[in-house]
């Protein structure tokens, strides 16, 4: 019972970004969220399928493309998991950057002082 509050309020916050994650206007963390509970939501999965649909789908079969509807949102969910994944890579690297600079810059500092 308390379970599925909980779901039921996650579902409502994850739902309220489904324009927001179309438009790709998530921030990192909020598509994080996203992306891991759509793929253990059904409820949430059949929400997006719809406004994918309406917002996407629509447009390419009136380009004349084909539309499958499961496989391409499960190709752009696993793409912003590979998104999130690099961004994170590439935020780890810049810390240790940032932080090596500071450990060189008071490294310096330390010996200037000192000697
Ligand atoms: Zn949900």
């Amino acid at each position: 019972m308390e379970d599925r509050s909980i779901k039921e309020k996650n579902c409502k916050e994850i739902q309220a970004l489904i324009p927001r994650y179309l438009s790709g206007t998530l921030t990192l963390h909020e598509a994080r969220y996203f992306t891991k509970h759509l793929k253990r939501c059904r409820d949430c999965r059949e929400e997006i399928e719809i406004s994918y649909l309406l917002d996407k789908g629509l447009e390419r079969v009136e380009n004349g493309e084909s539309v499958d509807l499961h496989a391409d949102l499960e190709e752009m969910l696993n793409g912003t998991e590979e998104a999130i994944t690099h961004l994170l890579q590439y935020r780890t690297a810049v810390y240790l950057i940032e932080f090596t600079a500071v450990f060189v810059l008071i490294a310096c500092v330390l010996i200037l002082y000192l000697f």
